[in-house]
């Protein structure tokens, strides 16, 4: 059985706690390694290093250490393949999507490239007689993040790529479900040039977390995961003192107008529903048609193309749709949600519930779902399943689906489906969702552009990547100063206006 360790000061370490999680292969349901769960100690220890590492790649140019990122980005180019094979065999998804995850991580570290610009600082000449005012922007020392399953190459790079070239140390505590991507990430980034100790990878699960949260000496947690996890991490994290930010779970509705497209629409909600088993935070797992006639087209188009959905291992070849869901709990949780919606009386129109693959009869598959005529009160409606699970709430007008999309308490993504443009508009304008696609299923803005939902989808100010994450993990100073040749005139006393 493999061990796998931590990453510190560029080296694996092995975990010292004694206390281990098993890392699945979700295809197969076997157990494929141990992944250690580090103690409040070994993150003090990460945390030590990580701190004496740091002043000395604060005070490194920037355009040096956006050097190391660009180098980072061949690498990540050069181990694309080994990189999503590694990520497909712990989290289940098809190879093609593993590459995309690490191709949207790739993409956040080539902004990060633009550091030097990024990081300028702003100047004021003559602000007074003989004075000049200008601000810079300074690392905060050592931050940390803390992240999910189900993009552990693509969250990781969004975080640690800024944090890094802005100057900061950062400790990442990944998802103990999918460690070994993180662990190859730090290793690439030390071949790009990262001097020992900047990234530390400490695996492990809430008593390291716990010790990233209660650690005087770290500045920010990042974190993106689960509302209820978001929602802890940011009050203690602040009741501490510490800058946070947390991005939480999603509920994304997609309303589908009688002018749609009706084909375009039902390809976009077959791949937004269960692409990734619908494990994404920006998956779209509600289905609002507007007027019964509109869903009953849409659910005709849907119903064949879900029923030729291949489901299957990654190794089965790129054509296969989607692959096992993480874990058995996983999967329990979402036939438990399946039955739910069943009992609360939701029209089940594609039933996969008794999905079965011959040879992977272990793995962790669930069959694609589609729910018919699901209300507001159904938990199907009101919980994150994040599963392979469509439901359908017919509304009767558009007023009503802006409405459901409004009131539910995410507020990640959202998606509208019309070939109206003064909907379209409408429909940006108003809605109180972060990120909205027009005839687009998964909004996920580009890396120059920042990412973050609205409501119980985040908690803190600012957004994931883009100019956002050049703010969060650098603290703003403003310099005033005056050497004029005539200092002599005593001191001041009153708040004074710049003459
Ligand atoms: P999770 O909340 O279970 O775990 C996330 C991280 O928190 C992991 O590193 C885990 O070890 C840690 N953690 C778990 N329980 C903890 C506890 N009690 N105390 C402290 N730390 C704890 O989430 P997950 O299952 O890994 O990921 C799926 C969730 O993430 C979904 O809800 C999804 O919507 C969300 N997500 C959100 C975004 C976004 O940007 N909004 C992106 C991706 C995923």
């Amino acid at each position: 059985m493999q061990e796998l360790t931590h990453y510190l000061n560029g080296e694996h370490v092995k975990g010292g706690s004694g206390r281990f999680a098993d890392v699945f292969n979700p295809a197969t349901g076997d157990v494929q390694a141990k992944v250690p769960l580090a103690s409040a100690d070994e993150v003090a220890r990460a945390v030590e290093i990580a701190a004496a590492a740091q002043p000395a790649w604060g005070a490194t140019n920037p355009q040096r250490r956006a050097r190391v990122m660009m180098k980072f980005v061949d690498l990540l180019n050069r181990d694309m393949d080994k990189l999503a094979e590694a990520l497909s065999r712990e989290h289940g998804k098809t190879v093609p999507d593993a590459k995309g995850d690490v191709q949207r991580g790739l993409e956040v570290v080539e902004y990060c490239i633009g550091a030097p610009q990024l990081l300028k600082g702003e100047f004021t000449d003559s602000a007074g007689p003989g004075i000049d005012m200008y601000s810079m922007r300074q690392a905060l020392g050592v931050t940390a993040g803390i992240t999910p399953f189900n993009f552990p190459a693509m969250i990781p790079m969004w975080m640690f790529a800024p944090a890094i070239v802005c100057g900061n140390a950062f400790i990442l505590k990944p998802s103990e479900r999918d460690p070994s991507v993180p662990l190859m990430l730090a290793e690439l980034l030390e071949e790009a040039g990262l001097p020992k100790g900047i990234l530390q990878v400490v695996n492990g699960d809430k008593e390291a977390v716990d010790a990233i949260l209660h650690h005087p000496v770290i500045q920010s947690v990042g974190f993106v995961g689960s509302t209820p996890i978001a929602e802890y991490i940011y009050g203690t994290g602040c009741a501490q003192g510490k800058r946070v930010q947390c991005f939480g779970g999603a509920k994304n509705h997609m309303i589908v107008m009688p002018d749609a497209d009706m084909d375009q629409a039902a390809d976009a909600l077959v791949g937004a529903g269960y692409g990734a088993a619908g494990e994404r935070c920006m998956a779209i797992s509600v289905a609002v048609p507007v007027g019964d006639e509109t869903a009953d087209r849409l659910i005709d188009k849907l119903v064949p193309r879900i029923e030729k959905l291949k489901v299957g291992p990654y190794m089965a070849g790129n054509d296969v749709d989607y692959g096992p869901v993480v874990t058995a709990a996983a999967k329990a949780n979402i036939e438990r949600l399946v039955q739910s919606g069943v009992d609360q009386g939701a029209k089940l129109v594609v039933d996969g519930r008794d999905f079965s693959l011959q040879g992977y009869e272990d793995g962790f598959f669930v069959g694609p779902h589609l729910f018919d005529n699901v209300t507001k009160d159904m938990d199907i409606y009101k919980t994150e399943i994040f599963g392979p699970v469509l439901s359908t709430v017919r509304a009767q007008s558009y007023e009503e689906a802006i409405g459901l999309a409004m009131d539910h308490e995410y507020g990640n993504g959202t998606a509208i489906f019309t070939r109206d443009g003064d909907t379209a508009r409408d429909f940006a304008n108003r809605i109180n969702i972060g990120m909205v696609g027009i005839n687009v299923p998964i909004p996920v803005p580009l890396a120059y552009h920042t990412f973050g939902g609205w409501k119980k989808s985040v908690f803190g100010d600012l957004n994931q990547h883009g100019p956002d994450a050049f703010k969060f993990y650098t603290r703003t100073k403003t310099i005033t100063s005056r050497w004029p040749s005539g200092i002599k005139e005593g001191g001041e006393f009153n708040f004074k206006a710049m003459d």
